[in-house]
């Protein structure tokens, strides 16, 4: 049997509704001086406004193109009071590092292991060998693109996730608080929440539904700190150097090589930091500069690798009195974990219990890099991120299942009705 794009009738509503997302182009522009980067995000920021009126919750989309709409609260912490208002979100835009427009996406047959080729270019692939991942969803049916483009599951998945939440939920009468739904622009341009009103979002915690594979949470980002070494030299005809040269790009250049190769971002993984020279500018005999950036899960470990920094300038000084050499760090942004532990562990303590209540077991998953939850986290609204099933993001190999939609659209529904059990609990607990 050959992958079909036609609908069969059988499929469920939530894959019904990403199959008309990911066929808007709304691909964000990283070299755009408009808000959103792109105009064409707001044709789906529209025909989701359309869908919840059809669902009967009203929704609008404000100036820049976020969408914002309300699911009223259907409980009360036992006082009478309202529950904490939980705020879900999900990025309408897609990532510009692969074609965006035209997506086809194809349903396949339940997989049974093997290579699949997508029929608009044979060249791509679906593989085990180079993505494992795939012998895990066996026996189900895999989404993709028809290997032109993106499949845009990063991050219409979230988006079709939290539409039909809302269409479940409005005739529902289980427990739940206000929970407020946003949709973003702009967050694969790092410009996910520049512009969004966090007092409209109103929201006690947040979670982010953008998140790879299934049964995932993640709920740590690096610290991240950036260095700035700036070298003086002084130039003088080649000819006539011994004992006056002090060559600025000669200093710049062992500052790089000081830096210890196991702790680069080339050989760091998992938990592992790194140490990363990025840009060298204003490289000539008399003034060089080299910025590196410095990343750590803990503050202990970003403080160790300032203080590395920091030693070998000083070891540079100490061989190079000719020279001046300046060192300035500044933090950047801090692990997105010690926001949520300091405001309200829950949010993740919460995710993890509502998870162990339908039979999964979430897998923390660092994430190397800052994400639009850590700046949220850092606002004072905790925001974890939470699984989509999308995988292998931002290219034309991407993908996700009808199984794993449906897994993740039981899990943010079963989290919602958690809040409304027992948003009024306390939690200790730390997130070790
Ligand atoms: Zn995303």
């Amino acid at each position: 049997m050959k992958g079909t794009e036609q609908a069969d009738g059988g499929r469920p509503e939530v894959v019904e509704r990403f199959l008309r997302y990911v066929r808007i182009d709304t691909q964000s522009d990283p070299d755009s001086a408009i808000v959103p980067s792109t105009g064409k995000q707001k044709d789906l920021a529209r025909l989701l406004v359309s869908e919840f009126a059809d669902i009967g919750v009203p929704a609008t989309m404000d100036q820049y193109g976020y969408v914002w709409a309300t699911l009223q609260a259907t409980a009360t912490a036992p006082g009478g009071g309202p529950l904490p208002v939980v705020a879900l979100l999900a990025h309408m835009d897609t990532a510009p590092d692969a074609p965006g427009a035209g997506v086809r996406p194809i349903v396949h047959p339940p997989y049974e292991g093997g290579v699949i080729t997508l029929p608009g270019d044979p060249s791509v692939t679906l593989d085990p060998t180079r993505q494992p991942a795939l012998l895990r969803h066996l026996g189900e049916h895999l989404i993709t693109s028809d290997g032109t483009t993106l499949l845009g599951s990063d991050d219409k998945a979230g988006v079709a996730i939290l539409v039909q939440l809302v269409a479940d939920l409005v005739t529902d009468a289980g427990p739940r608080p206000e929970v407020r739904i946003c949709f973003t622009i702009d967050e694969e341009i790092g410009h996910g929440v520049d512009h969004l009103d966090l007092e409209r979002l109103g929201a006690h915690v947040a979670y982010t539904i953008d998140g790879s594979d299934v049964d995932t949470i993640s709920y740590e980002t690096f610290n991240a700190a950036e260095a700035t070494v700036t070298v003086g030299g002084t130039g003088v005809h080649p000819g006539y150097a011994r004992g006056v040269m002090v060559n600025a790009i000669r200093i710049a250049a062992r500052l790089v090589a000081e830096l210890p190769e196991a702790e680069s971002p080339e050989h760091a993984d998992g938990m592992d930091g790194f140490l990363h020279p990025h840009t060298t500018t204003a490289g000539d005999v008399s003034s060089a500069s080299v910025k590196l950036i410095l990343r750590d899960f803990t503050s202990d470990g970003l403080e160790r690798r300032k203080d590395l920094v920091t030693r070998i300038v000083e070891s540079l000084r100490i061989r190079y009195p000719g020279a001046s050499i300046e060192l300035s760090i500044r933090d950047q942004y801090r692990n997105m974990r010690s926001y949520i532990e300091e405001k309200d562990p829950r949010a993740v303590l919460f995710a993890l219990e509502a998870a162990e209540g339908i039979g999964i077991t979430l897998r923390p998953e660092p994430v190397r890099g800052g994400t639009d939850g850590s700046r949220l986290s850092e606002a004072g609204i905790p925001t974890p991120n939470l699984f989509t099933g999308g995988m292998d993001y931002h290219s034309c190999f991407e993908w996700n299942t009808v199984q794993s939609l449906e897994r993740s659209l039981r899990f943010v529904k079963a989290l919602v009705r958690f809040w409304g059990e027992h948003g009024h609990e306390a939690r200790k607990g730390s997130l070790d």
